[in-house]
């Protein structure tokens, strides 16, 4: 599987001005902690650094980790009803698990070309 990303969409342009939390994991389950020399993971949610999606430009951070460190990482809605994303192909609604970002369009598994 080449697309492993999934940041959040947010359908209206509007909707950018809301609040939405998320936390970063990696693809073991561990969450991103701040400490002072910079980042850490750590197993206990509890711990994980709450991020705001658009103040803290979470997308463009996971963007360069993927790119310099090679490493995949998650989001994780503190909203739960924010764990849902649009297909862009097919409009349907899926998990965040279940949604790709590739080629800066979101894809469900269905849409999602094959390697
Ligand atoms: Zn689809």
């Amino acid at each position: 599987m080449i697309c492993t990303l999934s940041p959040l969409a947010v359908d209206e342009p509007t909707q950018a001005i809301e609040r939405i939390e998320v936390r970063i994991c990696d693809l073991f389950g561990f969450y991103l902690i701040e400490t002072n020399e910079g980042f850490d993971f750590t197993r206990n949610k509890a711990e994980a650094k709450v991020f705001d999606y658009h103040e803290e430009n979470v997308v463009d951070l996971v963007t360069q980790a993927a790119r310099q460190l090679g490493v995949q990482w998650c989001l994780d809605p503190v909203d739960e009803g924010l764990r849902y994303e649009r297909c862009d192909v097919c409009k349907g609604r899926w998990a965040l698990s279940e949604v790709f970002y590739t080629k800066g369009a979101f894809l469900c598994e269905g849409c999602c070309p094959e390697e």
